[in-house]
């Protein structure tokens, strides 16, 4: 159990590393909230920075996801890959990249198709 105070400093450390990657981390989010604050790629529309998805332009390139990335650079370099788009864009932008792969049995879609959705 240990007596009162036993293992504070450490404790201390690991608190103030701690805050130390919570306040990187929070730097990364706010960066990715400021990044989506532009209107959709695809549809024109402005929504708030919730609403807003990265689109990897070419799924293989991808590395990791954004909301994933705990360093600067590395959202950085991820985001230079992507398009910002809302989530019924992206939603479509899915469904078709999905579908074209089935279809063509390749691995990245060139184009995506017009949505064939709601039969
Ligand atoms: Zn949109």
């Amino acid at each position: 159990m240990g007596g009162p105070g036993s293992g504070k400093g450490q404790a201390r450390l690991y608190s103030s590393e701690r805050e130390k990657h919570r306040r990187r981390r929070l730097r990364v989010v706010q960066f990715i909230a400021e990044q989506k604050a532009k209107p959709c790629m695809d549809c024109g529309n402005s929504y708030p920075p919730f609403v807003m998805h990265f689109d990897h332009r070419d799924p293989t390139q991808k590395i990791a996801k954004l909301s994933s990335c705990r360093r600067f650079a590395q959202a950085v370099r991820e985001m230079a890959k992507c398009d910002v788009v809302c989530s019924n864009c992206h939603a479509i932008r899915t469904f078709n990249a999905k579908h074209y792969l089935i279809r063509h049995q390749v691995v990245a879609p060139a184009e995506p198709e017009q949505p064939r959705l709601f039969h």
